[in-house]
């Protein structure tokens, strides 16, 4: 037997036929750059997070890069965030010529420390970005404390979160803006790149529309300095179908987690811990071993894809030692050497599941399984 690490194509089968008809639609209409697809799925979009205002973008990265040039936050200014997070987050921030300013993590969650947020402000701090990562909520009402304190803008990261909750409200409707990926492997993804930008501000929602759209809102009329990124006619129309299952795909994960937390029961690992209040979404099923790289080794050996999400935080990339970062982190740089990923997708069977706990309890000969 083999487990792959995600399997896209046994969705695509779910949704084949639906999916024939809306290409074959958008196709023939003739219309591929922001038309009615884009526009139907900003909107439904919107209603799904409870947001006034949506705007597909190219990707999550750009939807990230855009809400900070929106927002006026640029060279010299500080943005707090996290260094155990997928790099683009960062990088969000220094291609604006901004700081990212780094917090550590919490053992429990692996989302932002808000504990020690404070400690890292400054007169040039602008804003706080908060990563929902693996698809569990950051802490969120602590945040929205320190930034309503300090009079500071809060951009989720929820480009691995869609559909999670923190106390009932859906991430990426909860800060100033949120910001979502749809690349394939997401919770929701299209079959290329995609992104979106969600807000209740009118103001910060036009900004961005400008902005991906060249700067112009009227036709050869350049109002500031934009870029081009857009999501395009036929992924809109791929993700208003995915959305309708968005709920039920999420359900899976978290039957799945639930399965892979109960088999795990006994074996030397520390499994995800919910923190209470929210709804984790289980983009990711990450847990911890100490001796993580030789367990990932035999599993591969018997036919099982593990990943690291990350191995390396960060601020230990070489184009952030290059760029001069050295602080010290130090629960994000221990976990980086424990953490790794089993195989997780909406569609992963109890069968496969069980396949993979046995291999690590072989693996420990503990519990036979
Ligand atoms: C995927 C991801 C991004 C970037 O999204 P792209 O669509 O790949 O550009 C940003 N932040 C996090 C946490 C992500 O997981």
């Amino acid at each position: 037997m083999k487990v792959e690490f995600v399997d896209l194509r046994r969705e695509y089968q779910e949704i084949r036929e639906s999916l024939r008809g809306q290409v074959e639609k958008v196709l023939s209409r003739g219309c591929y750059i922001l038309g009615d697809e884009v526009q139907s799925f900003e909107q439904e979009f919107s209603d799904y997070i409870g947001a006034g205002h949506s705007i597909g973008v190219g990707s999550g990265s750009d939807a990230l890069y855009l809400v900070i040039k929106a927002l006026g936050i640029g060279e010299g200014d500080e943005v707090i965030t996290v260094a155990n997070t997928f790099v683009s987050t960062a990088d969000a921030i220094a291609r604006n010529g901004a700081i990212p300013v780094f917090v550590d993590v919490m053992e429990e969650s692996y989302c932002i420390d808000t504990l020690k947020i404070e400690e890292k402000l400054t007169t040039r701090t602008k804003a706080i970005l908060p990563v929902h990562l693996y698809g569990q909520p950051a802490d969120m009402e602590p945040i929205l404390a320190i930034a309503n304190k300090y009079g500071l803008h809060v951009i989720e990261d929820a480009c691995q979160a869609h559909g999670a909750e923190y106390r009932g409200q859906k991430v990426g409707g909860i800060g100033d803006v949120g910001c979502f990926s749809f690349y394939p492997t997401k919770n929701l993804g299209g079959y290329g790149d995609g992104g979106i930008v969600v807000t209740n501000n009118e103001m910060l929602a036009n900004k961005v529309r400008v902005l991906r759209h060249y700067g112009q809102e009227i036709k050869n009329e350049s109002i500031v300095l934009g870029i081009n990124s857009r999501l395009d006619e036929l992924q809109a129309a791929v993700l208003r179908i995915k959305l309708k299952y968005l709920d039920k795909w999420n359900g899976s994960r978290i039957t799945a987690a639930a399965l892979y937390n109960e088999l795990l029961a006994g074996v030397e690992a520390i499994v995800p811990r919910e923190r209470a209040s929210t709804k984790h979404v289980y983009h990711l099923y990450v847990i911890r071993m100490k001796d993580r790289d030789n367990m990932r080794r035999k599993l591969s050996a018997k036919g099982i894809e593990t990943g690291v999400h990350y191995p390396i935080p960060v601020h230990k990339q070489r184009s952030y030692l290059d760029m001069g970062f050295k602080e010290k982190l130090e629960t994000t740089e221990k976990i980086c050497g424990e953490i790794f990923s089993l195989p997780m997708y909406s569609l992963i069977t109890e069968k496969e599941i069980r396949f993979v706990t046995d291999a690590i309890k072989e693996t420990t000969g503990g519990n036979g399984g």
